[in-house]
């Protein structure tokens, strides 16, 4: 269970970076990243994101 990000959609904009609380999205080069690992799914992300391009299970 983790965030998942929808490539085609990312704009790579950053806002996800700063909503979540314990640091598991990131941008690497245009895209958006999850640490699935890290990834708590509260769902902050998404929330956050102009072009829904998150998704979380
Ligand atoms: S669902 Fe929550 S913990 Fe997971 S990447 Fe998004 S904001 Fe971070
Ligand atoms: S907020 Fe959405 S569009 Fe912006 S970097 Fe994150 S996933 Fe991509």
């Amino acid at each position: 269970m983790a965030a998942k990000v929808d490539a085609e959609k990312c704009i790579g904009c950053g806002a996800c970076e700063g909503t979540c609380p314990v640091g598991a999205i990131k941008v690497n080069g245009d895209k958006a990243v999850v640490d699935e690992a890290a990834c708590v799914s509260c769902g902050a992300c998404a929330g956050g994101c102009p072009v829904e391009a998150i998704t979380v299970d």
